[in-house]
């Protein structure tokens, strides 16, 4: 279990600190809006009220304690950029920050933040690939073209083994997990048998990857 810090309750920032208590991580969030603070407070580790450009306040959450800073105010520039020097001189050991423009990307970049997110961005070339690849129902780039996908195992594949499905495919990909229902086969072995409705994590090259997708509907 990881310690995180959500500063900025909005949408983005409510959404990404509900998932990581999901998650089963330690989640404080911060905002100035006691409206939204009172809103979580059940819902998250610990919810506490505060403005982030006060330098005080940051010291006072003891935030270098924490795994990672996540900042999630966007539409003021200056808070947000005010709350990454701020955490910065209080020696938070990772800054995550949503950046709202060019230009803040610009200037968190100089800052030196960990990870810079664009939210809309990141989302709409997660949507264009689901649009592209329907059959895949998640992916993690690992960089250099590789990729690790999530694809469902249809009906045509009753009963086939791993070894023959990799036979036909003709393709070098690595099955990691065959996910059925709520068991986990790592590492499958050649004579694995698939079934309708399993589902295969895959990694591999984005080109055999997209080969392979269809073949497993
Ligand atoms: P979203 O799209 O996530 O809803 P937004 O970009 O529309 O966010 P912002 O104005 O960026 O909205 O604010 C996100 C949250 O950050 C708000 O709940 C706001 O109250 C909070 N916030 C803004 N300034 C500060 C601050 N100085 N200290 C703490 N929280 C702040």
């Amino acid at each position: 279990m990881a310690q995180f810090a959500v500063i900025g309750l909005g949408r983005f920032g409510s959404a990404a600190s509900l998932e990581l208590v999901k998650l089963g991580h330690s989640v404080l969030g911060v905002d100035t809006n006691e409206k939204l603070v009172n809103k979580y407070a059940d819902q998250l580790t610990q919810a506490v009220i505060a403005d982030v450009t006060d330098r005080r306040a940051i010291e006072e959450l003891g935030l270098d304690h924490y795994d990672v800073v996540l900042v999630g105010i966007g539409a003021e520039l200056e808070a947000s950029l005010l709350c990454v020097v701020h955490l910065k001189s209080a020696g938070v050991k990772k800054i995550w920050v949503k950046a709202t423009s060019r230009a803040h990307h610009t200037i968190l970049n100089k800052l030196g933040v960990d990870r810079i997110i664009h939210p809309e961005e990141e989302m709409g070339i997660r949507v264009a690939q689901a649009l592209s690849y329907p059959m895949v129902n998640d992916y993690i780039s690992l960089g250099n073209g590789q990729f690790v996908v999530e694809i469902d195992v249809g009906a045509r594949l009753e009963g086939t083994t791993i070894q023959q499905f990799l036979v036909e495919s003709q393709e070098d990909i690595h099955i990691l997990v065959v996910k059925r229902k709520a068991d986990m086969y790592f590492h499958p072995a050649d004579a694995f048998e698939l079934h309708a409705k399993d589902i295969l994590v895959l990694a591999g090259q984005l080109d055999a990857l997209k080969t392979i997708a269809p073949m497993l509907s």
